[in-house]
Parts: C-alpha cells; sequence; structure tokens
C-alpha cells in the first residue's frame, strides 16, 4: 500500500490553504482567531468586513474599520490577508490597507456588470484574485467572471467552488455539482482551483467529507472558515470551525498523488485499456441504437405519429432502472443516461420528421 501524506505535511508544499472567520466581528475575535490558525501553521487568513446578505437587516459586515484589523493581522502573524470585495470603492480600500489577495463573492460572480467594474479597478494591479463560482450552476458565467481579469491582466487568478443554489432541498447548502469544477479544469488546466467546503456544506459535519472529495479530484486547496467561537458567529455559524477542529480535520484526510513516485503504473494501464475498449463499444451500441431510432422515425413519419409515445418511454425508463439495479447502476445513473439518449433520439426524430424527404 502506498502511504498517503497528510495534509499538515502537504499544504504547505502543494496546496493552498486559506482560512478565518466568515465575518470580522470585533478586533478581538479576529485577532485571537488569527493567532491560533497562524500557530497551526496557517498562512493565508480569510474574514469577511463586507458581507452580502440575501435581505437587509442581518448583520452587514463591520466594513472598512476591519481593515485595520486585518493590518494588525499581518503585523502580528506575518500571515497573506484576504476579504471580499464587490464594488470599486471596497477595491480601492482593501488595496490602500494593504490586503494582500482579493476574492470576488458568488453573488457578485453571477453579474457580468459588478465583476467588469471591479476587473477596470484592479487593470495594472499585481493582486491574487480569487473568483467563487457564481449562484447559479452556469459554467460559462464562471468562465466569463475570470475571463473578465485576464483581459485586464490579472495574472494570479485562482477559481474557488463554494457550490450553488438548487431549487431542490439537498444534504448541502450548496449543491457542489462536482461536474462543474471539473469541466472548469478540463478547459483551463493551469488554472487554480480551490475549493470552499464550508459553504458547499453549510453545516460542519459535512466539511470532512467534502474536503475529501475535493482532495480527491486534484484541487489545489480549500478555504475554510474557521471562528475562535464558532457557535456565537455573527453569520454563518453552523458552518464554522474552531481552528484546533479545522486542523483535526485537515489532519485526517487522505492526500493522494495523480502519479505517486516509484509505482507501476502497469496495471492501471491495462485496466484503461479496457475502459477505452468498453468506451468504444458503448459508442458503437448508441450508433446501432441510433440507426434503428431513425428508422422509426420514418415509420412515424410515414404514418404521420407523435414522436413521443409517452406510454412507451415510461416502460423504457422504468425497466431499464430496475435493471440496472440488479447490475449495481443506480437508479439516477441509469435515469440519466436513458434521459440523454431519449433527447438525442427525439432530435434524430425531429429531424427526420420535419424534413422534405
Ligand atoms: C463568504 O465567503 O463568506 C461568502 C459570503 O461566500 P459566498 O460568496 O461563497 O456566498
Ligand atoms: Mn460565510
Amino acid at each position: 500500500m502506498q502511504k498517503t501524506e497528510t495534509w499538515t505535511n502537504l499544504y504547505a508544499k502543494k496546496r493552498m490553504l486559506i482560512a478565518g472567520p466568515c465575518s470580522a466581528e470585533t478586533e478581538e475575535q479576529v485577532l485571537q482567531t488569527a493567532i491560533k490558525l497562524s500557530k497551526q501553521g496557517v498562512k493565508i487568513f480569510r474574514a469577511g468586513i463586507w458581507k452580502p446578505r440575501t435581505r437587509p437587516g442581518g448583520f452587514e459586515g463591520v466594513g472598512a474599520k476591519g481593515l485595520e484589523w486585518l493590518k494588525k493581522v499581518k503585523s502580528t502573524t506575518g500571515m497573506k490577508v484576504t476579504t471580499e470585495v464587490a464594488n470599486i470603492k471596497h477595491v480601492y480600500q482593501a488595496l490602500k490597507a494593504g490586503v494582500d489577495m482579493l476574492w470576488i463573492g458568488a453573488r457578485t460572480s453571477t453579474n457580468p456588470f459588478a465583476v467588469q467594474e471591479i476587473a477596470d479597478a484592479l487593470k495594472g494591479v499585481d493582486i491574487d484574485v480569487m473568483i467563487k463560482n457564481p449562484l447559479n450552476p452556469d459554467i460559462n458565467l464562471w468562465i466569463g467572471a475570470i475571463e473578465r481579469f485576464q483581459k485586464n491582466g490579472i495574472e494570479k487568478i485562482a477559481a474557488i467552488h463554494r457550490g450553488f443554489s438548487t431549487y431542490e432541498k439537498t444534504i448541502y447548502r450548496n449543491a457542489p455539482t462536482w461536474q462543474i469544477p471539473i469541466e472548469l479544469k478540463r478547459l483551463f488546466p493551469e488554472l487554480t482551483i480551490i475549493c470552499d467546503p464550508s459553504h458547499i456544506s453549510g453545516n460542519r459535519d459535512l466539511i470532512k467529507s467534502v474536503s475529501q472529495t475535493a482532495m480527491d479530484l486534484d484541487f489545489n486547496g480549500l478555504m475554510i472558515e474557521s471562528h475562535i467561537d464558532p457557535d456565537n458567529a455573527w453569520s454563518d455559524a453552523k458552518q464554522q470551525l474552531t481552528p484546533d477542529a479545522m486542523m483535526q480535520i485537515l489532519n485526517s484526510l487522505k492526500i493522494r498523488e495523480i502519479k505517486p513516485q516509484g509505482i507501476s503504473l502497469e496495471t492501471i494501464e491495462e485496466l484503461r485499456f479496457k475502459i477505452d475498449d468498453y468506451d468504444q463499444k458503448l459508442l458503437e451500441l448508441l450508433s446501432k441504437r441510433m440507426d434503428i431510432v431513425k428508422a422509426i422515425g420514418l415509420y412515424k413519419k410515414v404514418n404521420n405519429m407523435t414522436i413521443l409515445q409517452s406510454d412507451r418511454w415510461s416502460d423504457i425508463l422504468n425497466s431499464n432502472i430496475q435493471k440496472g439495479e440488479e447490475l449495481d447502476l443506480s437508479n439516477d445513473f441509469v435515469s440519466s443516461i436513458f434521459k440523454a439518449i431519449h433527447i438525442e433520439s427525439i432530435a434524430k426524430q425531429e429531424k427526420i420528421l420535419n424534413s422534405d424527404i
């Protein structure tokens, strides 16, 4: 068995760790949390001072006076500091106070006008900018926000995955929808991608498993909310961890490598060869299935039948979900595959029914 390295050994070398409270509340809370985190080896401290709230009247952050506290964090601990900026005024004030890294919150990256204004304010400034995913699961909106900074010459950019709003209730506060950051990584292989398990989880009990998934997907780091007294935090109390609890979680994570040194990759290559072979067969089968779909399309055209035959579609879906269960394939998986096949089949038949031949 290959030995797995612990987070403590690794994060200083390869993975980024950003930790600190959701919000700066008081000078004492900020400094106590920062000192504790710094002793644990954390090098980058986060704290929100301008807090975007869904409804007015809640705690909207301490504002610019929190910048003085961040300056103190820097001078007493030597940590770098980062805060969220949502408009030009925030940017100027944060830069003036010597904030080392800025992050763009999820509510802001949803709005291209707001992102453009911030990107313009940062033109020519050499600073790290981290861009959280927009609230809605729209990868192009996230990419667009990243590009607005790239176009303005900002070179040190990271994306932060903090999960997406969904209408359906899930165990998460914001659904991770991992395929989106995976796709972002595929499209931008050089981009640093950090996971924010706190806002995905919404609850401290889930932070470990979300962080482990992020590490197994080879994210470049984590941003975690940590507070000296989480239960009495003024915002996001349920998801914050004490510095000790956070380190305990981090140290229990298994950090794996894409290609660990000194092990033979022969076995995995053999297995991958088999996977490629099955993938080829899957495509050939799908293509043959579509040939039949087209023949049925012609039949429907000649006989003036609708494409959608609801009963037949219901039967196909239900019987395959059931057969899938026997083959250890989850209901959701089989259902999404057959729905995708059905959409493609309808598109093929639409083309036939609406052509002139
Ligand atoms: C935060 O980091 O405290 C925050 C407000 O996050 P998000 O923009 O992801 O909701
Ligand atoms: Mn928060």
